[in-house]
């Protein structure tokens, strides 16, 4: 059954796909818990609730088996103009919870297709689960000291999609093997020094954060540090070795949206409310409203 679901999520648009079976994250579960006595979550109090469902998955489903963990590359070489804002590339295209979503459920019900009894449920970066410690567990990769999942092939430009079960299916062992190495690009590269020698980050500082979530007033130097940067930022990305030699995405929906690879600054900065939400209506962005948007392009 491994090989078979393999198959089927490499069918369905998938990258990589790994299984592992359902245990309780204890380590995992005590670095997060030591981020979050740090406050090094900012003002993303969701993080603190539920924290014992993150680290276990069977009090998020009821005998929960496998976790099959799924992962879809949304690298585009694009790189915009002198003139224009930066977005991570993660929110290039559209939306990636839906399109993740939309594959995984065809992705569970091919294997009730085989075992009707079975009872899973789809997660995709909105529920309390540890996604990169079931990657690593599923054999994907490695978690960075950027914090970022990666993959000797892939590089760090890849979504991850959790199918939670009660199937109990086969498992294969996994290497687990650390490849950053003596490297520290990504903690050198990072201009708000937000990267933690233990390889957690302090959102307190981090671009991505600060211009995504965060709704206070800025840290003295943000604007300077940031730049161009309005929406999440991938510098500490950008410098991976591992990232070097990083695929196209095959998958048309993180193709970037013309706007945003046509639009000058100038051309954002009178952009409407209405134009906004059209631009925007099926992507990532669109959560951080206009308001917010046009507070990040001065
Ligand atoms: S996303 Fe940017 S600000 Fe945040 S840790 Fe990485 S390089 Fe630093
Ligand atoms: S830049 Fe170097 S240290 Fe940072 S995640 Fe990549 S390999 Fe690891």
């Amino acid at each position: 059954m491994h090989n078979v679901i393999k198959k089927k999520a490499k069918d369905l648009g998938f990258d990589l796909c790994g299984i592992a079976p359902v245990h309780s994250l204890d380590d995992h579960g005590k670095r997060l818990k030591e981020w979050i006595e740090h406050g090094h979550h900012g003002e993303m109090a969701y993080m603190n609730r539920n924290v014992e469902k993150r680290i276990d998955p069977r009090l998020l489903v009821d005998n929960a088996c496998s976790v099959i963990v799924t992962g879809m590359n949304y690298y585009s070489s694009y790189e915009p103009e002198k003139n224009q804002p930066v977005f991570s590339r993660y929110a290039l295209g559209r939306d990636y919870h839906k399109v993740l979503k939309d594959r995984l459920h065809e992705l569970l019900a091919y294997i009730k297709e085989s075992r009707p009894d079975t009872k899973g449920r789809v997660f995709v970066d909105t529920a309390p689960v540890l996604e990169r410690a079931w990657a690593v567990e599923a054999g994907l990769g490695w978690i960075g000291k950027n914090s970022m999942m990666i993959n000797k092939t892939l590089g760090s430009y890849f979504f991850l999609g959790l199918i939670i079960t009660d199937a109990e299916l086969d498992y294969k062992s996994v290497e687990n093997k650390d490849y950053c190495g003596s490297c520290r690009k990504c903690i050198d590269a990072c201009p708000m020094s937000a990267i933690n020698e233990d390889r957690t980050i302090n959102s307190n500082k981090c671009i991505s954060y600060l211009s995504i979530e965060y709704k206070g007033d800025m840290p003295p130097g943000y604007e300077e540090k940031a730049g161009r940067r309005v929406f999440g930022c991938d510098i500490c990305q950008e410098v991976c070795p591992w990232n070097r030699k990083a695929p196209e995405t095959k998958i048309k929906e993180f193709e970037p949206l013309p706007e945003i690879k046509s639009y000058t600054s100038e051309q954002w900065k009178s952009i409407s409310s209405n134009e906004f939400y059209s631009v925007f209506k099926n992507s990532a962005v669109l959560r951080t409203g206009y308001n917010r948007f046009m507070k990040m392009l001065l």
